[in-house]
This record gives C-alpha cells, sequence and structure tokens, in this order.
C-alpha cells in the first residue's frame, strides 16, 4: 500500500471510538458503566475511555462463547463455511488496514508503516493461514489388527481464553484467534488496557464477516481485575497469553486454583546476537543489528536486545551499528518523515531510563543515546542507547527492558559466544552472523532458544512456529503445530 500523509492525517483527526467490550456481537459498556481513561504515548493526551469491566462481564462473555460452543453454530458449522467467514474477515481487516494501524498507532505508539504491516496486514495474513487449513485437515487410523478400527479426531477443546500484550496486538492476537477459531472453538478476548482500540476494531469485523454471536467476545480492563476472572474462570478450557513471566505465573497458578485449563505461554526474551568475523555481510548485519533492537523501540518480544560481537571486528562493528541508531529518526509515529514512534506508555519510558541509569551503575559504558526525546510533546520518547562493557552479572543482560537499550560486548570463541547467549533464564529468539556453514549448525545446536536465525533477523513468516523454552514460555504461536493448542486428541477405538 502506498502510504501518503494526507490520508493519514485525515484518520488521525477522527475522535477515537470509546472501547467497549464486545459480547454476542454487539457493542456493550462494563455492566457498572465504569471506564479508564485511554492515553495516547504521542502526547499524553486522554484519547478515549475504555470499559473497565469487572468478573461479572467476564462471566457474561466466557456464557456467550460456552452457549456458542454448544449450539455448534461455529463448531457445528461445516469447515468450508467457516473458511469463507474467516476469509471474509481477513478481506475486511485488509480494507480498513489503513484505519486500524493509525487508530493502533495512536494507542501504543507504533510508527505508522510498522503499524500497518505489522499489524492489520499481518492478521489478515494470518487468518488466511489457518482459514485455508480448515478443509485440508485429515483425521488419522491408527495400524490396529484387524478387527479393530482405531480413529484419531481433532476437536475443538471448547472456550479459549485469549490475553495478550500492547506491543503488536493484532499480531499477536491473530496468531492465537485464528488457529483457535479455524478449529472451531468459541473465543474470549481480554485485549491489553495499553492497546485495546485496534483490536476491538478487528473483533468487531469478525461479525460483520459472519462470525455467529458469541464466537469472538472481548472484555477490556484491568488484567489483575479481569485478566484474572479469565484465568480463574471454570467454563475456559485453554489460556493462550502472550506478555511478561510475572503474569504468566500467575496463570499457572489461576489454572491449577481453577479446572487446570491448560495454559500457553508466550513471554519474555532477553535474546542473544552473535556476530563473528566471518559474517556474509558486516554492513548489513550491522543494519539487522541495529533494526533488531531499535524498531517499535525495542518492544519486540524477539528484540536481540544482548549483541556479542568477535573481537577482531568489534570496533568496525560497533561503530557500523551506531551509525544505524544515529540515522534513526525517533518523533511522532504518525509521521512519514520519522522511522520510529513513542514507546507505548509512561511505564516503559521509565523502565527504559531506570535500565539505562541502573547499567550504568554497575559498571557498563554508555556508547550511544541514553537520553529522553522530545519531553515537550507530552510523549513517551527515547534514543536508541548502546551500552558496552556489559558483564553477565548486570541487570542489564539478565532482565528484559523491553526498550530501545543494546547491551554489547566482545568474544573471542565460538565457545564463549555460545555461553554468552546461553547465560540468561530466557529462550526466546537467537541470531548468528557467520558464512562458515558447519560453525552455523553446531551453533545453532547449542543454543537455548526456540528460534534461531541466521544471516539475517526476522525473516520469518506464518509457516515457521514462535515460542521459547525455558522462562520464555511453553507452545508455539504461528505454524500448523499452533492447531495442536486449541484441539484435544479424541481416539476412538472400534470392536469390529
Ligand atoms: P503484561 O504481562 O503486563 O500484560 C499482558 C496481558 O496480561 C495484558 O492484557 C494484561 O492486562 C494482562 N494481565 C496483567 N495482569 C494480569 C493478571 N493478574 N491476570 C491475567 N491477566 C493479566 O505484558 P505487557 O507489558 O503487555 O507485554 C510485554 C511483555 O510481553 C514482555 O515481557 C514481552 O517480552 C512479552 N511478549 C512476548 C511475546 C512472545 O511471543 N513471546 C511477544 C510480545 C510480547
Amino acid at each position: 500500500m502506498n502510504l501518503e500523509q494526507s490520508a493519514i492525517d485525515l484518520l488521525r483527526a477522527q475522535p477515537a471510538p470509546k472501547g467497549l467490550n464486545f459480547i454476542d456481537n454487539e457493542a456493550v459498556p462494563a455492566a457498572d458503566g465504569e471506564t479508564m481513561p485511554v492515553i495516547s504515548p504521542i502526547d499524553g493526551s486522554q484519547l478515549t475511555t475504555l470499559a473497565a469491566s469487572a468478573a461479572v462481564d467476564m462471566d457474561r462473555a466466557v456464557a456467550a462463547a460456552r452457549r456458542s460452543f454448544e449450539a455448534g453454530v461455529w463448531s457445528g458449522m461445516a469447515p468450508g463455511e467457516r473458511k469463507k467467514v474467516m476469509l471474509k474477515w481477513a478481506d475486511l481487516i485488509e480494507r480498513h488496514a489503513l484505519e486500524i494501524a493509525v487508530l493502533g498507532s495512536r494507542d501504543n505508539g507504533t510508527d505508522i508503516r510498522m503499524a500497518l504491516k505489522g499489524e492489520p496486514q499481518s492478521a489478515a495474513a494470518t487468518i488466511r493461514f489457518y482459514a485455508e487449513a480448515i478443509d485440508k485437515r485429515n483425521g488419522e487410523i491408527t495400524p490396529t489388527r484387524k478387527d479393530v478400527l482405531s480413529l484419531i479426531h481433532k476437536e475443538p477443546v471448547g472456550v479459549v481464553g485469549v490475553i495478550i500484550p500492547w506491543n503488536f496486538p493484532l499480531m499477536i492476537g491473530a496468531w492465537k484467534m485464528a488457529p483457535a477459531l479455524a478449529a472451531g472453538n468459541s473465543v474470549v478476548v481480554k485485549p491489553s488496557e495499553e492497546a485495546a482500540l485496534s483490536t476491538l476494531r478487528v473483533i468487531e469485523l469478525a461479525a460483520e464477516a459472519g462470525m455467529p454471536p458469541g464466537v469472538l467476545n472481548a472484555v477490556n480492563g484491568r488484567g489483575a481485575v479481569v485478566g484474572e476472572a479469565l484465568g480463574l474462570h471454570m467454563e475456559v478450557d485453554v489460556l493462550a497469553f502472550t506478555g511478561s513471566g510475572g503474569v504468566g505465573r500467575r496463570l499457572l497458578e489461576y489454572s491449577a486454583r481453577s479446572n487446570m485449563k491448560r495454559v500457553y505461554l508466550e513471554l519474555g526474551g532477553k535474546s542473544p546476537n552473535l556476530v563473528f568475523a566471518d559474517a556474509p555481510d558486516l554492513a548489513q548485519a550491522a543494519k539487522e543489528t541495529a533494526a533488531s533492537i531499535f524498531r517499535n523501540n525495542g518492544q519486540v518480544c524477539v528484540a536481540a536486545s544482548r549483541l556479542a560481537v568477535e573481537g577482531s571486528v568489534y570496533d568496525d562493528f560497533m561503530g557500523l551499528v551506531r551509525a544505524e541508531a544515529q540515522a534513526m529518526k525517533i518523533g511522532d509515529p504518525l509521521s512519514l518523515t520519522n522511522s520510529t514512534g513513542a514507546l507505548a506508555n509512561a511505564a516503559q519510558l521509565a523502565k527504559t531510563k531506570s535500565a539505562v541509569a541502573r547499567a550504568l551503575e554497575q559498571g557498563a559504558q554508555l556508547f550511544q543515546g541514553g537520553e529522553q526525546l522530545n519531553s515537550a510533546s507530552g510523549g513517551f520518547y527515547h534514543q536508541p542507547t548502546i551500552l558496552t562493557g556489559v558483564t553477565a552479572d548486570m541487570d542489564v543482560v539478565q532482565q528484559e527492558v523491553f526498550g530501545p537499550v543494546l547491551a554489547a560486548r566482545a568474544f573471542d570463541t565460538e565457545e564463549e559466544a555460545i555461553a554468552i547467549a546461553n547465560e540468561t533464564v530466557y529462550g526466546l529468539s537467537s541470531v548468528v552472523w557467520t558464512r562458515d556453514l558447519s560453525r552455523a549448525h553446531r551453533v545453532a545446536a547449542k543454543l537455548k532458544a526456540g528460534v534461531v536465525q541466521v544471516n539475517c533477523y526476522s525473516g520469518a513468516d506464518i509457516t515457521a512456529p514462535l515460542g521459547g523454552v525455558r522462562q520464555s514460555g511453553n507452545g508455539s504461536d504461528r505454524s500448523l503445530h499452533a492447531f495442536e493448542k486449541y484441539e484435544n486428541c479424541k481416539a476412538t477405538w472400534i470392536q469390529l
């Protein structure tokens, strides 16, 4: 899509809609009418309000989902018909893509180019991928003796609760909603209170596409209230979550305290980026290194926030990364002259500033950036920041910042690089730059990470799984394997 500033400006001038709940295909306020303000990170102003719901609203949404599931209006619909509805949904999202992207950008500060590609366009592609699979997946017959027929059916689990974060709400939301719906489940979404507006618009479009009432619902509000109510609900069969480790732990507790629902967690990371001196193209590696941590201000789960560079090219490489950081234009996310927008909220800005201060206190050196930007705007902006001389014991190496902060150091041997890569409790993504194919395979095999990228950053698409190991989570989003999270495997053994 060709982006024009005038079209963006027209959309941003529209008043932002109120963020209501969506239950049984109707937009409704919280039962008690409570709302909370939605603050735009662009300038700190109030954009609109969001329903501040209570457990009673969640009960209503889960009841609607359960009713629709048991009635079979979606779960029992012919696969080809379900597919048609989902494909129409994807078309509608694409038709409204710019409107949705501008709304999302006003809500969470992501620059408009990324907000468009990474959000509605990506969500539409994800929905199409799972929709297309609906009528192409067969059951199985297991090898038994001749007087038995043994069948494996994949059945939808029932009601799926989806809890999403604010950094890429549509991309991540679609990674969960689309396979869950394609499998025939009914879904209740708890959008992030920091970025709910675009999600709600997309959910509304599902109804317009023909999704029956009760199949896809949304309840807004504080995580500790409605997220907890969803997590503890006895009528929810599976919880699919992306967010922080702290909340992930709570969800496991909710499950244990309620109905032992399955809980799938996509959590944080502290992903390593290993640059060997024989990288195919150091300039390209530096460009992607900068993008891997500074795009969307580092508010990316797979951000390669720890850089380790082979000593012989360290100085040259760091110079290239610094030049990339300095070339970035940070500011209003809806201005096409800027490459990067605002951090999502005041708390993220404060977290970024304190992580930098703490790293300096612990002995890291400031190589680039380190300052808040554009404070007069009232918005939440920060320079791309590079810290050097970091060591394994520093907080900036062990703890996720989720801001534009790169922690860099040099290494001498392959073993040292691998040890650096595996030195945290996380295991989400990792990057390796080398033209030595044997080394690439050797290192990839030893990295404790769900994803390894060799000589590229973020080239993967919906066909490949994305998920973490260790404290980065369990299960994966994306790829056909995602269906496994939202289905039961039923064995039917028939004596003939
Ligand atoms: P968060 O954990 O604060 O919030 C995520 C969601 O959980 C929100 O909708 C929130 O309202 C809800 N929530 C909060 N408290 C809850 C509770 N007690 N019970 C139930 N729900 C509750 O995370 P965030 O700040 O929105 O997102 C940033 C985090 O997400 C980072 O750690 C990042 O790495 C992670 N993330 C991971 C991936 C991945 O694919 N692995 C992708 C993006 C973001």
